[in-house]
C-alpha cells in the first residue's frame, strides 16, 4: 500500500482477478493492518454474473479448463509448458512458493540485503549467505570465464563480463560483506 512501511507478510488477491501471461494470479503482499482493511472491503464476486460466480465456486475452478496434453514434449525448440498445462497446479504453486520464500530469505548472520544486493548475488550465482571468500571466488571464476583473453579474443561475453564486474563492485561495498 502506498506510504506504508510495514513488512508485507500477508497475501491478498489482486484487485482485479487476472493472470499473468504465464503464471499464477499476481498476489499482493500486505502488512497485517492493511490486509485486515483489505479483507473487510474485498468482494471476490464483484462484477461477476451468476454463472461466473457459480463457475468460480467449483473446486479447482479455472485450473482444469485449459489443461491439455504435452505436445512433442522435450523436443528441442519446443516452448516450455505453460502454467495451464500442469494438471497438478498445487504442487506447482508450492514450488513457486518455496522459490519465492528462498528468494526473500534473509541472511543467517542478520546482515541486511537490499534489492540491489540480491540482484548482484544472483548475477554471481551466489546464495544469500555467501561470505567474502565465496564472493571473491565467484567473481574470479566468472571474470575469467567471460574475459576475452580466455576466449581467443572473442568479445561476445563482454556484456556478461561487465555485469559480473558491476555486481562484484556493488557487493564488496555492501553492508553484508563489510
Ligand atoms: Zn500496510
Amino acid at each position: 500500500m502506498d506510504g506504508c512501511t510495514n513488512a508485507g507478510e500477508f497475501r491478498a488477491p489482486p484487485e482485479e482477478v487476472r493472470r499473468a501471461a504465464d503464471g499464477p494470479p499476481q498476489w499482493r503482499w500486505l502488512c497485517l493492518d492493511h490486509v485486515r482493511e483489505f479483507n473487510a472491503k474485498y468482494n471476490f464476486f464483484k462484477g461477476m454474473s451468476a454463472e461466473e460466480i457459480n463457475e468460480a465456486q467449483r473446486p479447482m475452478a479455472g485450473w482444469e479448463r485449459e489443461t491439455r496434453a504435452f505436445s512433442a514434449a522435450g523436443t528441442t525448440g519446443t516452448p516450455p509448458p505453460r502454467w495451464a498445462d500442469f494438471s497438478d497446479p498445487l504442487d506447482a504453486i508450492g514450488a513457486r512458493f518455496r522459490q519465492r520464500m528462498q528468494e526473500a530469505r534473509g541472511r543467517a548472520d542478520g546482515r541486511p540485503l537490499s534489492g540491489d544486493d540480491r540482484r548482484a548475488l544472483k548475477a554471481l550465482g551466489l546464495d544469500v549467505d555467501a561470505d567474502r571468500k565465496a564472493l571473491r571466488e565467484a567473481y574470479t571464476a566468472l571474470a575469467r570465464r567471460y574475459h576475452p583473453d580466455q576466449n581467443g579474443g572473442d568479445r561476445s561475453h563482454e556484456k556478461a563480463l561487465q555485469e559480473v564486474i558491476a555486481a562484484y563492485q556493488h557487493l564488496r561495498k555492501a553492508p553484508a560483506f563489510a
